[in-house]
């Protein structure tokens, strides 16, 4: 279907919101590390030795769905599910770290089997679903990865439900297993297309007998403390918990932006036991509410995981299932528009900042710039590889726009931009900061990391005008000279 601007940063989002929130969760699994709750960080280790940032199963089962689901493949079909399938057994032959008890004790007797021979893959693999399932197992496993499944059929809600289901039934075919995929995958559908947060949305979408059961499983998400949903490898558990997270710290925050995010990642990982499969489930439907503008920037350029991915790459298989638009952006190779003036004038009120535009992106490789801010779209070929390869290349969503629609909550995404400029600075990089031709997007950002560094806005504004040599307006001018930082 035909995303308005605002519905595709939301399905951008899904992805990259749930890796953040695995990535974040990680470091404190099962009590690996100790947490001061509110502070979680971006620290690696957990159960599998992580990098920091590095995401885990979680989201790389999701990867695994998410390159079936780009194809623009029918994952309600046995091909596309046969082809999923078959990248699980793919990421557990590449021996991860950190694997859950269900899904390992089934992918790992599924890699025995000769791995072209893809129907008896998926006959095994659901053979042993079922067996599971038989013995009353219904772990977080398949919840864990099903956000992308919201996004496959996102003007149709019965074959998003029956896609979530064919997908959680390849390892958890337990009714309850199934049924949180299907509420969790409907949620995020509505989060995308209507910008709202509700997992009742799905209820009717269950079997009836089971409704009552789930309506009063969500009452007690929403009126308990998140604290008493531990442990929480349970389905229902995790369910729960993660919709506990995003509920109670919604609020005053929901209709203010996206601060919510972290406000509910943060709750989700101070539950405890399972924080990253918690924190992933939350982060999938948060991202899939706030798109990746409210998202922080600053966590989004740590991410990456199997199989060899980073934010952008999750970015652009979310895009790809939910346009079904295969080789656009973020795949594109270049998006450069022909402007040819480099630019590249230190900052006024810091000199290790540099406004720049499109064509500096030639002169990334000059030791002059060591980070880079794009706060236009790049393509694969236009960002220099050291900092992209880093992590010290970060894209902001941020639309050069006059419409209050255009961006979602401005102010918070030119906030979250000048904290990331500040956090690379802080990282002793040289940043250069640039769009395609620094008339609004550029000196907007500018503005607000200088009034972040303390130069007051009068002030800055001129200060800036005076570099770039023209007058500046509009909405993103406007917003950054005014907003609360
Ligand atoms: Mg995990």
């Amino acid at each position: 279907m035909r995303l308005t601007s605002a519905q595709t940063d939301r399905a951008a989002g899904v992805l990259l919101g749930q890796a953040i929130g695995d990535a974040l969760g990680v470091p404190y699994e099962f009590g690996s590390a100790p947490l001061v709750p509110g502070h979680a960080e971006l620290i690696g280790g957990g159960l599998g030795g992580f990098a920091p940032g590095e995401w885990s199963d979680d989201t790389a089962m999701a990867a695994c769905i998410a390159r079936v689901s780009a194809t623009g493949a029918d994952l309600t079909g046995d091909d596309a599910l046969a082809a999923v399938a078959q990248g699980f057994v793919e990421w557990i032959d590449d021996d991860p770290a950190d694997v859950g008890m269900q899904i390992g004790a089934i992918l790992r007797d599924v890699a025995t089997l000769p791995h072209d021979a893809s129907a008896a893959v998926l006959a095994r693999m659901r053979q042993l679903s079922d067996a599971a399932a038989a013995q009353d197992k219904a772990g977080n496993g398949a919840l864990m990865r099903t956000g992308v499944v919201g996004l496959v059929a996102l003007d149709d809600r019965e074959r998003t439900a029956r896609a979530a289901a064919a997908v959680a039934a390849l390892t958890h075919a337990d009714s309850r297993c199934v049924d949180s995929c299907v509420l969790w995958s409907e949620a995020v559908r509505v989060a995308v297309i209507e910008r709202r947060l509700d997992v009742r949305a799905g209820l009717d979408l269950l079997p009836e007998e089971r409704r009552g059961q789930w309506e009063t499983w969500i009452d007690e998400a929403e009126t308990w403390t998140p604290s008493q949903f531990a442990p929480n490898g349970y389905t229902v558990t995790a369910f729960q918990a993660a919709w506990a997270a995003i509920h109670a710290t919604a609020g005053s925050r929901e209709a203010y932006g996206a601060d919510h995010v972290e406000d509910a990642l943060q709750t989700a990982i101070a539950i405890g036991d399972d924080t990253d499969t918690v924190a992933a489930i939350a982060g999938a439907l948060l991202g899939a509410r706030y798109g990746v503008s409210g998202l922080p920037t600053d966590r989004a350029r740590r991410v990456h995981g199997w199989p060899h991915l980073r934010g952008r790459d999750l970015v652009g298989l979310a895009l790809a299932t939910a346009t079904r638009e295969q080789g656009a952006w973020p795949q594109r190779k270049t998006m450069r528009t022909g402007f040819n003036r480099p630019l590249a004038v230190p900052h006024p009120a810091d000199s290790g900042v540099l406004l720049g535009t499109e064509a500096n992106l030639d002169q990334v490789a000059d030791p002059r710039a060591t980070a880079v801010v794009s706060l236009s779209r790049v393509g694969t070929a236009d960002i220099a590889a050291a900092a992209s390869a880093t992590g010290k290349h970060v894209e902001v969503w941020l639309v050069d726009s006059d419409s209050p629609d255009g961006n979602a909550d401005l102010a918070w995404t030119l906030r979250d931009a000048a904290r990331t400029v500040r956090r690379l600075r802080e990282e002793g990089e040289t940043v250069l900061l640039h769009c395609v031709a620094a008339f609004h997007r550029t000196p907007s950002v500018a503005l607000a990391y200088a009034r972040l560094i303390g130069v007051d806005a009068d002030t800055a504004a001129r200060d800036i005008e005076a570099v770039l040599g023209r007058r500046i307006g509009g909405r993103l001018w406007e917003t950054a000279r005014t907003m609360p930082l």
